[in-house]
């Protein structure tokens, strides 16, 4: 995440921003197995590029327990999320933007924390169907 604040907000947030939606790069899927912090229900392709990979708790399948990120990259490796996990916070589209706090790291008011959680929900909710329908669900799983 690129948010300057999730640390202070975690207790708040519950670490919303890592969902099930989120989308995984197949190369890192393929490697980072040993790094998985919950059990899946499928792992659907979006494209030749990437996975969705649903969970039971409608969790990312990388979340670990502490609300921490299992492939977070150490200090000098290469980061292997998605570009949308790298750069999550910084508005470029409604689902790109964090309802607790700004891009530059301020702490929303409540209102406006509510306002963008309903459009986050709405918008989630329509791409989550559109993939749905695009991808091949329950015909398709992304092997190991
Ligand atoms: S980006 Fe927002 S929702 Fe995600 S952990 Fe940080 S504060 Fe929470
Ligand atoms: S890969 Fe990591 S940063 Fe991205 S959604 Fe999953 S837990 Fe969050």
């Amino acid at each position: 995440m690129a948010c300057p604040n999730c640390s202070q907000l975690l207790g708040q947030c519950n670490a919303m921003c890592c969902d099930q939606t989120t989308p995984i790069p197949v190369s890192t899927w393929r490697s980072r197995q040993s790094d998985i912090q919950r059990p899946l229900t499928n792992a659907v392709p979006l494209d030749r590029n990437y996975v969705m990979v649903l969970t039971g708790d409608r969790r990312c399948v990388f979340l670990k327990s502490d609300l921490s990120c299992a492939i977070y990259p150490e200090s000098g490796e290469t980061d292997s999320r998605s570009s949308e996990c790298q750069n999550y916070g910084n508005e470029s589209h409604i689902l790109m933007t964090c309802p607790f706090q700004s891009a530059s790291g301020g702490v929303r008011k409540r209102w406006d924390r509510r306002d963008i959680l309903r459009k986050v929900t709405d918008e989630g909710h329509r791409v989550l169907s559109h993939m749905m329908t695009q991808s091949r669900v329950g015909h398709a799983r992304v092997e190991k």
